[in-house]
């Protein structure tokens, strides 16, 4: 039984990165129907916040990235908060200073920077490993003088390998890995101790992660084989390091960038399934010809295994591409419910759901949505379709750029499809027909081009130069409204 988690820290809102970390984890766990845990690694009193606990939770549910086990549904390891759990972490790091495999430390960093610069070591070499064999007396004499001392992990004289999921072998030569500080002098757990030991006390056997914590691998591994002879861990897990997600040139996306931002791509209208079917594309594929699939698709298909090395760039052009593809595949009704939050947000409707709409905004949306849905990347984009057809305006101002399609001859043009329009009975006023009327007249009896007598009977119409095909519009419209709108753009 595969056992994966998710344990993200609380400092801040959740970004492109933490999710596609969560995604992998989470279609791993689905796939090959393991456990998917998660866990809040909020340690760091500085840096934590309750807010970034809530958007983190907010964005998994938000996503539909279910767990199985932790925060909020529980399990038989829990608490799954690292903040409850302090006095296992205490417990744990006196067994480990017990057994010999964890010591105390009072040097002051300056102290170990003296000692390496006296040795002619470089400052990067890091600790020297001098607390290891401190007698009592000296341990005594350090107490005595009021210090309070880190604890720190042994590690062993020997190279340490192993088997990365992605990167397959790895290997840390004996000696670049200095003994490290799992206990703060001031007794606070650190990181390196408290994830190691909920992981193992999770009994969590494959560890996917990004990149950027590689260097902390052989740390763990040497820390599991010790809680493995404490009979606190089963096994050292397999470990698997995602590729970076980088930016804009050839830097690293940064948590702080706004295209790393979950929220904000919701905002401007990123369904969960576009979204993730980019993300998931962010160091793997489903095959080399196809970058649109569900995620049932993916489930069906994920092998960490497959997950690429190489640094992905997250290209945001392509992102909204594939969004527009799983726009498309909404059924309607779900589209239109997905849609009206930003619709109000905007103005265009009066209330934030569909329930509470008004009898023909109901209507006209539903009318509409046929034209809408095809025609936006982004739910964001729907009210710049649907806002000239839901306002009962007989004037819509038209933006700058559609006002370049009101020369002088728009005049002239506005006349006569208002005097042919309203010759068509209002029952016969639907589109093909308005369309034939209105070339019939315009085009082939006055000779005008298609582009110059439509321009700007699409700008009366919608105040804009691109919107939902015109003569469906008008139909939605009827024909009084579409007719005031071209008159009252003559006055
Ligand atoms: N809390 C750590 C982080 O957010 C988790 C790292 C890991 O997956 O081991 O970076």
């Amino acid at each position: 039984n595969v056992r994966v988690r998710f344990c993200p820290s609380p400092t801040g809102t959740p970004h492109v990165g933490m999710v596609r970390t969560a995604l992998f984890n989470w279609a791993e766990a689905r796939h090959t129907k393991g456990t998917f845990v998660f866990r809040i690694e909020d340690t760091d009193a500085q840096r934590d916040s309750q807010e970034s606990y809530d958007q983190i939770l907010e964005a998994l549910r938000w996503l539909g990235l279910t767990w199985d086990e932790g925060i909020d549904v529980g399990g038989p390891h829990g608490p799954y908060r690292q903040s409850e759990r302090t006095e296992i972490y205490k417990d744990v790091a006196a067994k480990l200073l017990d057994a010999g495999f964890a010591y105390e430390s009072f040097s002051t960093p300056e102290e170990i920077e003296a000692r390496n610069a006296a040795a002619g070591r470089p400052k990067a070499f890091g600790y020297d490993g001098f607390d290891r064999n401190l007698s009592e007396e000296q341990k005594e004499a350090f107490r005595a003088e009021g210090r309070k001392p880190a604890i720190r992990i042994k590690m062993p004289d020997e190279n340490i390998s192993f088997n990365d999921l992605i990167r397959g072998e790895i290997e840390f030569k004996a000696g670049s890995v200095p003994d490290y500080v799992i206990v703060r002098p001031n007794g606070d757990p650190l990181y390196t101790l408290t994830n190691p030991v909920d992981d193992a006390m999770m009994d969590i056997n494959v560890v996917l992660r990004g990149e950027d914590l590689l260097s902390s691998t052989p740390r763990q591994i040497v820390l599991y084989r010790y809680l493995m002879e404490l009979g606190i861990a089963k096994q050292v897990p397999l470990f698997g390091h995602m590729p970076y997600v980088m930016g804009e040139g050839k830097k690293k996306l940064s948590k702080r960038d706004p295209e790393s931002n979950l929220f904000l791509h919701r905002e401007n209208g990123f369904i969960r399934e576009g979204l993730l079917n980019y993300l998931a594309g962010l160091g793997w594929s489903i095959s080399a010809d196809r970058d649109v699939f569900t995620m049932e698709e993916m489930i069906e298909n994920f092998d960490v295994r497959d997950v690429k090395a190489n640094p992905a760039h997250f290209d945001l052009d392509k992102a909204i591409a594939i969004n527009a593809e799983h726009i498309r595949m909404l059924e309607p009704d779900d589209f239109l419910r997905r849609s009206i939050p930003y619709l109000f947000k905007d103005g265009a409707v009066s209330a934030e759901n569909w329930d509470e709409l008004t009898d023909r905004e109901r209507q006209i949306l539903t009318d509409s949505v046929g034209l809408v849905q095809p025609r936006v990347r982004l739910l964001g984009e729907v009210s710049g379709m649907v806002a000239s057809l839901l306002s009962e305006e007989e004037y819509i101002e038209p933006e700058a750029d559609a006002r370049k399609q009101l020369k002088d001859s728009a005049a002239e043009v506005l006349d006569m499809a208002v005097a042919t329009m309203a010759e068509i009975p209002a029952e016969e006023f639907k589109a093909e027909h308005v369309h034939e009327v209105l070339t019939a007249e315009l085009v082939e009896k006055a000779g005008i081009k298609p582009r110059l007598a439509f321009g700007p009977v699409r700008v009366a119409v919608s105040g804009r130069r691109v919107s939902p095909p015109l003569f469906e519009s008008m139909e939605i419209l009827g024909k009084d409204l579409s007719i005031a709108r071209l008159a009252e753009l003559r006055k």
